[in-house]
């Protein structure tokens, strides 16, 4: 744990289709946990995680969309001054994939294309280890590839106005590349 005073605290928004892992991985990166249900986070704004990158003090203020994830429904207030946006998709859902567009199209209309981007595959520890397992066993196939992930990523970074969109594949579960996709993003 960074118990010194943070010397910058930037603030990150997270957005992407209900039930993707947006808070799970929050939980992850301030708790270092998991758990399987979470209540409606009425009255909570954010939380804070304190990280130490090259000897400097910063604190992510990470924000929750609670429940609010009708494209529409997010408001520009959610944007305002966000230093950076995680958006979070499913591996496992094509549709939380296909959702994307219209995300991104949210942050344009919410001004926040300045804003630095890291692109989440959650959930990647549901996935069976090949195509054939994923019938045998139980595991989920994989329904959107990395590379189609990158390249969405890659085109994000290229539109000119638009900072760096990292991308990392995790799992809030087992918390696999959370830490290390956060750390890169910081
Ligand atoms: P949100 O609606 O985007 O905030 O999604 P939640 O964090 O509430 O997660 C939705 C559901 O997916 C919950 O049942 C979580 O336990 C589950 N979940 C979230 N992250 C993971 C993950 O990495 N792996 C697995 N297997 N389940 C996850
Ligand atoms: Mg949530």
């Amino acid at each position: 744990a960074v118990n010194r005073t943070p010397e910058r605290v930037f603030k990150v928004v997270f957005i992407g289709d209900s039930g993707v892992g947006k808070s799970s991985v929050i939980h992850r990166l301030c708790q270092d946990a998991f758990k399987s249900t979470f209540a409606a986070t009425i009255g909570i704004d954010f939380q804070v995680k304190a990280m130490e990158l090259e000897g400097q003090v910063i604190a992510l203020q990470l924000w929750d969309t609670a429940g609010q994830e009708r494209f529409r429904s997010i408001t520009k207030q959610y944007f305002r001054k966000a230093d950076g946006i995680v958006i979070v998709y499913d591996v496992t859902s094509a549709q939380s994939y296909l959702h994307l567009r219209e995300w991104l199209d949210c942050i344009q209309e919410g001004d926040g294309d300045g804003a630095v981007k890291l692109l989440l595959g959650n959930k990647v520890d549901l996935l069976a280890p090949t195509k054939k397992a994923a019938t045998e066993v139980a595991g989920s196939a994989r329904a959107v590839e990395a590379q189609a992930a990158q390249r969405l990523a890659d085109e994000c970074s290229d539109s000119g106005k638009a900072a760096p969109a990292l991308f990392f594949e995790v799992s809030a579960k087992s918390g696999k590349s959370v830490g290390e996709a956060f750390v890169k993003f910081a």
